[in-house]
């Protein structure tokens, strides 16, 4: 299948005062064209430094970018002078983040702020990129008549609504989402989430989906990434991910969850935190809190290996004879 967008062995670190931050450390996947990827992981994986990457928005300093290769549509983004970068930033890759308040200018009208990026990216008059900027207002569900309020005229689901629209409006051909609804109220999060799922097959565009929530990966995406410490620790289809669970990482995170088949049951939370990326621990990063750890997990750094198919997991132990997740005990 044709891809969009290949990240291959990245690495990006933080020069600090304090010292180097680890916060990228050879992350390695892709989308595949019309396809939604969910990036998940606890906070302080990297995937937000991920998505800045992708866009090459690190900030520099502190931020470096010392190894790898982010190619989207067949174009090297790495190697991309500053003019270039503006005009792919937009036409090519747009990008939705947790807080719409952050993302609106306070003191724009909501239609004229859609407008402008049709009039610098798509290059239509005044006039014209308004009218479209109506037509978008209507596709996420906002009656154009509004194109003319403020941002803090209209509620948390409209702003991200009008987020969406300003994202959309270039058609870019991958959209990243980071954390899309979290900062809005639960009983608007899933119109807001079927919104932009539809409105991206429409369009047929890809999409990577940052987020921490595995009900919402469930929702909307075709394929998952299990991130850990600045790498990929497990990838596959969603069908993978969650039917045939291989790292225990990734086990970790769907026994931490609510099930409501297992009501009443405790929750198993994932013993201690994620490392500090200043001191990240040899061998396997998870092994600290790993419960299926070995003394090898210890010093033996585990690679992405393919598993079946399109399913791909980084652990030394995963194809022992031996070695069985309890998820796997559990469904016996
Ligand atoms: Fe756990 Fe070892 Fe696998 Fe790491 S390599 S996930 S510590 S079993």
């Amino acid at each position: 299948m044709e891809k969009v967008l290949e990240v291959k062995d990245l690495v990006v670190r933080y020069e600090t005062d304090d010292g180097i931050v680890h916060a990228i450390n050879g992350l390695s996947f892709s989308i595949d064209k019309e396809r939604t990827l969910g990036l998940v992981g606890e906070t302080g994986a990297g995937k937000t430094t991920a998505a800045l990457s992708i866009l090459n928005l690190v900030p520099d300093p502190p931020g470096v970018i010392a190894g790898g290769s982010i190619i989207l549509d067949g174009k090297d983004v790495l190697s991309m002078g500053e003019k270039e970068l503006e005009r792919m930033r937009g036409n090519d890759v747009a990008m939705i983040f947790q807080d719409p308040m952050t993302a609106l200018n306070p003191v724009i009208p909501v239609g004229q702020q859609i407008a402008e990026s049709l009039e610098i990216h798509e290059g239509l008059s005044r006039e014209e990129a308004m009218e479209k900027a109506k037509q978008m207002l209507e596709q996420v569900g906002i009656s154009a008549s509004r194109a003319y309020d403020y941002p803090h005229q209209l509620s948390g689901g409209m702003k991200q609504r009008v987020v969406i629209a300003i994202a959309l409006a270039c058609q870019p051909s991958l959209l990243i989402a980071d954390e899309p609804t979290t900062a809005l109220d639960v009983t608007i999060q899933a119109q807001v989430l079927s919104l932009m799922k539809g409105l991206i097959d429409n369009s047929h565009m890809s999409m990577l989906l940052i987020t921490h929530d595995l009900g919402v990966v469930a929702e909307v995406c075709d394929d998952v990434a299990v991130m850990y410490a600045g790498r990929i620790v497990e990838i596959g289809s969603a069908d993978d991910i969650f039917n045939h669970t291989l790292h225990p990482y990734t086990e970790g995170l769907f026994d931490s969850l609510p099930n409501l088949k297992a009501r009443g049951e405790d929750l198993i939370p994932i013993k201690g935190l994620m490392p500090d990326p200043m001191h990240l621990p040899q061998g396997c990063s998870f092994h600290p809190r790993c419960p299926y750890a070995t003394e090898a997990c210890k010093t033996r750094e585990p690679e992405l290996k393919k598993a079946e198919g399109s399913h791909y997991v980084a652990c030394i132990r995963y194809n022992e004879s031996s070695f069985c997740l309890r998820r796997d005990k559990d469904a016996r």
